[in-house]
């Protein structure tokens, strides 16, 4: 990776230390059926010739590819979390004391 690579632009360190999860691509309405990677606009969508998954800002739904994502996860620190869910889980079950078995 260069400094000077063609997909980063002025303001792409607003993705420092962003938080991303792997998640497969499902279309969130009939009129929106894809997104693209912030950084090489390359397409994902559910469309078998088009990336099917790629990662996602925790924060604000920013796709970046799989292949972006290994290209830059070090220059911008990115971290990968596995469930987002799971920390919500957890306060839920603290706050109404439950002990819950899985
Ligand atoms: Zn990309």
């Amino acid at each position: 990776m260069e400094e000077n690579d063609w997909r980063l632009w002025d303001d792409s360190d607003c993705f420092r230390n962003e938080k991303f999860y792997f998640r497969k691509y499902k279309k969130s309405s009939e009129r929106w059926d894809h997104e693209h990677c912030n950084f090489c606009w390359a397409r994902i969508s559910e469309y078998d010739d088009e990336l099917n998954e790629g990662y996602c800002t925790v924060k604000d739904e920013l796709w970046v590819c799989p292949q972006c994502f290994n290209d830059f996860k070090e220059k911008f620190n990115w971290e990968v979390v596995d469930d987002i869910n799971l920390d919500k889980k957890i306060v839920m079950i603290h706050l109404k004391g439950v002990s819950k078995k899985y």
